[in-house]
């Protein structure tokens, strides 16, 4: 197999990529947090790095993006590329002011352009 068409089966499509960001952006990202709010999960917590809910630990956009350890290294690629376009690390930003910062939209971050298709 080629590994052109083996990278298409493991990586998602770009307008399902853009569509995570999006749903992060607005708060509807389905987070541990937003699930409970929504009464489709009875607690908070992240199932990744804190299954039996030991630590009590949050599933929220902060941690996602900076704490959990099924994450990390790509968390360690984005705050790279963080830093490098806006000259900020990732203790000194938000991440409701990385998703609002135009330098971290989805084309800073190698998502599809609003030229290319989203889905309806
Ligand atoms: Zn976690």
């Amino acid at each position: 197999m080629c590994s052109e068409r083996k990278a298409s089966r493991t990586r998602p499509p770009p307008w399902r990529t853009a569509a995570r960001f999006y749903q992060l952006k607005s708060g509807h990202a389905l987070t541990g947090v937003y699930l409970k709010n929504t009464d489709n999960r009875p607690d908070d917590h992240c199932w990744w790095c804190d299954p039996e809910n030991i630590s009590g630990t949050q599933h929220t956009r902060d941690h996602l993006f900076k704490h959990c350890s099924r994450w990390k290294d790509q968390q360690a690629e984005l705050w790279v590329r963080v830093k490098e376009a806006t000259k900020r690390a990732k203790r000194k930003l938000r991440v409701g002011d990385l998703l609002a910062d135009e330098r971290c939209s989805p084309a800073g971050v190698g998502l599809p352009t609003e030229h290319e298709r989203l889905p309806r």
